[in-house]
């Protein structure tokens, strides 16, 4: 049976650990502890190397005591968003919040909560299971950077559950497939006061690209936007160049190579309406742009069997239970790319990526609870 209160004083110490994206360092040594402690060995990799990071994602095999049951992956990842320096959590009834100055970090930590606390119930009560492959990632918050380094060739399971999305008692089964823009946008320098008819802003093409850009949301499964903008170097000088970084995502990867071309276009269209002409020479502004695919889309069918598993064992305790799709990315994405089953299991974090994110800690067993059952339905 889930222990309630074993279950909230891990929470909250962890979530007292600042973790942001490449300082997990903290997190992942209570991690391979309490990891070690329930009698495996920890595996760390070297995604803290190849990031920078304080350390690298952790994998530990747990043995499966039924032979012959399939390997199940269980996923969260360590790292938090900003700002998460002292992160006071307030508890009353079930209720978690933050002091309202940082993020709580439920988001993953939520996550993280409800493995651990299966893994414990599995154990006490001896209920028979499979192998399970535990990994927790780093770097999920900075683009998703554990899970791309990781080696997936190193788990024996070939389907799972990533803990990493808000609600409860729901699989999210298909995310976007995501491409980054990069555009730099050469003008010419000239003397703004001088000759500035000599010069071709890049502020001023950016500009004209930018506001005949469609941005936002674009349809019910794709969205598109521009996050970054640098460029110029004085008031007096017209700037010869701009940098302008940006994302689109879809469910559909027609859509997201159209929209992708479409902003590409509006940098090059606005780029050929302006030239100068200095000293018999004629200058026109030039773009260069980088799209490159972050991430692939999630797509797990209705009828996979994880999807199967988790309906079963909501059902068998008597829990709502729905799939749905979702606008974000997570490390499913990347496994899902990779050829893993994999679909994203909601564990109760909520207004994530805020200083009013919470949770209730009643969803958390309720995800622990779901785990457990489908750990155990998983064994045959
Ligand atoms: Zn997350």
């Amino acid at each position: 049976m889930i222990n309630r209160a074993r279950l909230v004083a891990e929470f909250l110490e962890m979530v007292r650990i600042s973790s942001p994206s490449k300082r997990e360092g903290r997190m992942a040594k209570r991690l391979a502890a309490t990891l070690e402690e329930m009698g495996v060995s920890v595996e760390e990799d070297d995604a803290g190397r190849k990031v920078g990071g304080e350390t690298g994602n952790l994998l530990a095999r747990f043995p499966g005591t039924v032979p012959g049951a399939p390997p199940l992956l269980l996923c969260a990842h360590m790292d938090t968003v900003v700002p998460c320096e002292t992160v006071t959590p307030r508890m009353s009834g079930d209720v978690v919040k933050t002091d309202g100055t940082t993020v709580l970090g439920g988001d993953d930590k939520a996550g993280i909560a409800a493995i651990l606390e299966a893994l414990r119930v599995l154990r006490d009560d001896a209920i028979p299971h499979g192998p399970i492959d535990v990994l927790f990632t780093i770097c999920e918050e900075y683009g998703l950077l554990g899970a791309k380094h990781f080696d997936v060739g190193r788990l024996r399971a070939r389907s799972g559950l990533v803990l990493d999305v808000d609600g409860v008692s729901e699989l999210v089964t298909r995310g976007p497939a995501a491409n980054k823009l990069d555009v730099v946008v050469h003008g010419l320098e000239a003397h703004a006061g001088v000759c500035p008819e000599q010069g071709i802003s890049a502020i001023k093409v950016a500009s004209e690209a930018i506001a005949a850009m469609r941005l936002g949301r674009l349809d019910a499964e794709t969205t598109a936007n521009l996050g970054l903008i640098e460029g110029g170097l004085a008031t007096n000088i017209v700037p010869n160049r701009v940098r302008v970084r940006g994302e689109t995502r879809s469910l559909s990867l027609e859509k997201l190579e159209a929209q992708s071309q479409h902003m590409r276009e509006c940098f090059e269209h606005a780029a050929a309406r302006h030239r100068a002409t200095v000293a018999g020479r004629e200058h026109t502004a030039r773009v260069e742009a980088r799209i490159t695919r972050d991430y692939e889309r999630l797509e797990v069918r209705d009828e996979a069997p994880i999807v199967r598993l988790m309906t079963r064992a909501a059902a068998n305790l008597g829990k709502p239970f729905a799939t749905r799709a979702t606008g974000g990315g997570s490390d499913a994405n990347v496994f899902g790319g990779r050829g893993l089953e994999i679909a994203n299991l909601a564990c109760g974090m909520r207004e994530i990526h805020t200083v009013n994110e919470w949770v209730d800690v009643k969803d958390i067993v309720t995800t622990a609870e779901l785990l457990v059952e489908a750990v155990r339905l998983n064994a045959g």
